[in-house]
């Protein structure tokens, strides 16, 4: 089997670490990148990161549901952390939008916005990718991101427009599938219309998937995403396997590896 890559899965939550991570790499799995959404979630990243360095690789963010609790010293504080340690990590992330009625009666969506334009600029300032989250919020997501300059971009979990998914691939960007695409029909269609090169694989673990049989997600459960990957664009799965493995080395470049710095 091809080496396979998780682009996206917040280690931070998983109670059982060391056997989720002994799972992925029984799966086939190279490589994942850790995902933080707060100062806290952020700092255990990138501890689980430098205890599996070179298989872990970590992504500072501000995740746009965290907002709610984060008044403005909150927000700077956060900030500047990620401002401080974004270059020993691989990305920035998880930061966006989310439009859902729920977050936005929280946190209004300018506010989203002076947040997500601040993560973009210092992402373009360390030269590091951004992961996005853009739930309801696909046209605006895309609108900072290009105004941001940014030159790797990945549209996680995506499910938007049609327009806007060719926005993203015009400008380069990334979109990541998940397991979801065994039965979310928006996300079956991104994973049908998006260019092959320009698809990655993630688990966004542990999140539950499923609308029958439910099943919490471990970085392993990446083969599902690879294997609907597949399925839907009639390629063997050995192919979709070295071919998202291969985007997401181009998409992260040196951060997955050594190039790194190294944490003093
Ligand atoms: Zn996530």
């Amino acid at each position: 089997m091809n080496p396979l890559f998780d682009t996206h899965a917040h280690l931070d939550q998983i109670p059982d670490l060391q056997a989720a991570l002994d799972d992925a790499r029984e799966a086939g799995v190279t490589g994942i990148v850790a995902v933080g959404t707060d100062m806290e979630s952020n700092e255990k990243t990138m501890r689980i990161a430098t205890e599996w360095k070179g298989f872990v690789y970590p992504a500072i963010g501000l995740h746009p549901g965290h907002l709610g609790v984060c008044d403005a010293a909150r927000i700077s504080a956060e900030l500047r952390f990620i401002e401080e340690n974004l270059a020993h990590c691989s990305a920035a992330g998880e930061v966006g939008l989310d439009y859902h009625k729920r977050i936005i009666e929280q946190v209004p969506r300018e506010m989203q916005q002076e947040v997500f334009r601040e993560v973009l600029r210092l992402a373009v300032a360390a030269r590091r990718p951004v992961l996005v989250h853009s739930r309801y919020a696909w046209t605006d997501a895309l609108r900072l991101v290009r105004e941001s300059g940014v030159s790797d971009a990945v549209f996680h979990w995506f499910t938007g427009f049609s327009g806007v998914l060719q926005g993203i691939m015009d400008a380069g960007y990334y979109v990541s599938i998940t397991p979801a695409a065994e039965y979310h029909e928006e996300h079956r269609r991104v994973v049908r219309a998006a260019g092959m090169e320009r698809l990655l694989l993630e688990t966004d673990a542990p999140v539950w998937y499923g609308r029958t049989d439910r099943y919490q997600a471990c970085p392993a459960d990446i083969v599902r995403s690879m294997r609907v990957v597949a399925e839907l664009r009639s390629e063997s799965e050995e192919d979709v396997a070295a071919m998202t493995t291969r985007a997401a080395r181009r998409m992260f470049g040196g951060t997955i590896g050594q190039a790194i710095e190294e944490v003093s």
